[in-house]
């Protein structure tokens, strides 16, 4: 695939990939980011695999309003005096999930809360407008590398692993966006970016800096900002245990009743964006079907199959 650079005047396009379920790196105030329908489950699966991210963290979702962010998550007073502020702008705002949004569960890598924001750049909101949807959209650079504030950065890094780049010139505020929790009972700070903190504060009063107190104790994947099912999990199944559910990839193990099944002609890509509806799925029945367990089936250690098990591995481990 040949990654098309798309200009100023060809945001039309650009929002059809995106409606297509193909990748499209658009420019904001902050850093270029990769952008994918993030209603769609495969479309944000692609995201992970073309950045080569070894897991599944969450991703932010670009609206061009305030108005149709708050549609899909449950914004309170401090969110809506925050945006009426800050937005457009380098600000996100992490808030519960409303209950009918439409965003895919492995955008949010499987939490019940969202990270929103809305974009001050023109033409990321101009195609934002175009496309109608939400944009799910992490940095546009290959994992572990640093963020592009050029369409050239985006392309030395992902050319030819995305359909295309909108060239938005270079990134006035070169840094990340804020991220606020605002989930929970005390504003927390999570990620210091491009409003600073103490804005913030003089807004709406004192924030907490950084994860709840406690998360860095909790197991691997039961942070704060990792959801983790709550029945044990076990890899690479060869045989079902009594009371085990299946995490199926391809012919179902011998034996199973409850089955999800992650993708039956085994693509790995539709497996991701089934993964956390799954996890959720066999959680909500452990308890009226008497479930021990979930066991999955082998995944190959490939490609986006990679951050899959690694998921599934921090589900497993020990939960103290
Ligand atoms: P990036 O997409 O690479 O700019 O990073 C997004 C940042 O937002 C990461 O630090 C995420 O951990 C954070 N984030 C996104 N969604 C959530 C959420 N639902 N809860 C907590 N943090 C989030
Ligand atoms: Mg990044």
């Amino acid at each position: 695939m040949r990654t098309r650079r798309l200009t100023a005047s060809q945001i039309d396009e650009a929002a059809l990939l995106l409606r297509e379920g193909q990748l499209v790196a658009f420019g904001t105030e902050t850093v270029y980011g990769l952008g994918a329908d993030a209603c769609n489950g495969e479309a944000v699966a692609r995201i992970y695999q073309a950045k080569g991210r070894p897991s599944f963290n969450p991703l932010i979702c670009h609206y061009a309003s305030a108005m149709a962010a708050f549609c899909h998550v449950r914004p309170n007073a401090l969110a809506e005096r925050l945006a009426a502020k800050f937005w457009p702008g380098p600000l996100t705002l992490v808030l519960p999930r409303a209950p009918a949004c439409p965003v895919s569960k492995l955008a949010a890598a499987g939490l019940p809360t969202l990270a929103v924001r809305v974009p001050g750049h023109a033409l990321a909101h101009d195609l934002l407008a175009a496309f109608g949807g939400p944009v799910a959209a992490p940095s546009a650079n290959r994992s572990g590398h640093i963020s592009p504030t050029r369409p050239e950065h985006v392309l030395e890094d992902l050319d030819g692993r995305i359909s295309a780049v909108l060239d938005c010139g270079p990134c006035p505020v070169g840094v990340e966006s804020t991220v606020l929790d605002l989930s929970g009972e005390t504003p927390t700070l999570l990620r210091p970016g491009g409003v600073a903190a103490e804005d913030i504060a003089a807004e709406i009063g004192p924030l907490r800096h950084g994860a709840p107190p406690g998360a860095a104790l909790a197991s691997p994947g039961l942070l704060a900002s990792h959801y983790a099912p709550a029945l044990p999990v076990r890899l690479n199944a060869e045989v079902l245990q009594p009371g085990e559910a299946l995490l199926a990839f391809g012919a179902p193990l011998p034996g199973a009743r409850t089955i999800f099944q992650l993708s039956a002609r085994r693509d790995v890509i539709e497996a991701a964006a089934n993964l956390f509806e799954g996890l959720h799925e066999l959680d909500a029945k452990a308890a009226v079907l008497g479930l021990t367990g979930i066991a999955v089936q082998p995944i190959p250690e490939l490609g986006i199959g990679l951050a899959i098990n690694d998921r599934l591995t921090r589900a497993s481990a020990p939960k103290t």
